[in-house]
């Protein structure tokens, strides 16, 4: 098998963002000649649902469209914004269904204005994924101990998910992976010298992780710095069977699996 033949699912990435504006569908050619067949879209806000919906649309066997507001947008009036979302989880377009409330967490690396009010979007949103039977995507960025927080809270069986572009160490890892219905996101920091993740990998077992590009930043070496499109998964996967020992086709084969079971998504 060459690695063109290597089917790949990228469980985070927004391509829907204006930045992909003028060049979408060659885009979208380049990544299924590269064999990412299937992109998960995780919403922002409510601006980003029109373009989650039609990217939906447009790649039916391809896109699939999450429902959530990012911490990063959630301000004053998040409520409101929130259950327009929410709305549109509970509509989506005849014949579709989307896949994970996401992405919802914490951000107190750009702003901590709004920490208490991204507390209670955060478990608002994961009381409508447990009422729904959906699991969720979750963006923590210089929050952990706030996070667990709240995990510790809200975690039972009926929880599950996906700590998304997974950049701690160990002692983070292990607490995530035991709340018991969660995996990890590995990205592009997996490619970083400096990204700790060659320190992390080894002792998490492939059956916890999933692949993603988290287009069009994180970029994976050799393209860092660059404008990334899931095109770019096969670079983390390379990597990450360096660091696990084991071939591409197995990370390919688990991960893909993993993915499928976790978003209830169409085997191809
Ligand atoms: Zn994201």
């Amino acid at each position: 098998m060459t690695s063109t033949e290597i089917k790949l699912i990228d469980t985070h990435t927004h391509l829907y963002l204006d930045r992909f504006d003028d060049d979408r569908e060659k885009m979208m050619v380049r990544c299924f000649e590269s064999g990412i067949d299937t992109m998960l879209l995780p919403n922002i806000n409510l601006e980003s649902v029109p373009r989650v919906l039609d990217m939906m649309m447009k790649w039916p066997n391809a896109c699939y469209g999450m429902m959530g507001l990012h911490p990063c947008y959630v301000k004053e009036d998040w409520e409101k914004e929130l259950e327009s979302i929410m709305a549109r989880l509970d509509s989506p377009p005849e014949g579709f269904d989307f896949v994970a409330v996401g992405e919802i967490g914490l951000d107190l690396y750009w702003d901590k204005k709004f920490k208490t009010e991204q507390s209670q979007a955060f478990l608002t949103q994961v009381g409508m994924a447990k009422e729904r039977g959906l699991p969720i995507v979750i963006h923590v960025r210089d929050a952990w101990n706030e996070l667990f927080t709240l995990m510790d809270q809200v975690n039972d069986d009926n929880l599950r998910g996906v700590f998304h572009c997974f950049t701690g160490g160990l002692k983070e890892a292990t607490r995530a992976l035991d709340y018991g219905g969660f995996l990890l996101g590995i990205g592009g920091v997996s490619t970083y010298k400096n990204g700790g993740l060659d320190k992390v990998l080894p002792s998490i077992p492939l059956e916890s992780l999933v692949l993603e590009t988290d287009s069009p930043y994180l970029s994976p070496a050799p393209h860092r710095g660059k404008r990334n499109e899931s095109s770019y998964l096969i670079h983390i996967a390379k990597k990450v069977a360096e660091i696990k020992g084991v071939s591409l086709e197995e990370v390919a084969s688990v991960t893909n699996e993993i993915a499928v079971r976790m978003f209830g998504l169409k085997v191809k």
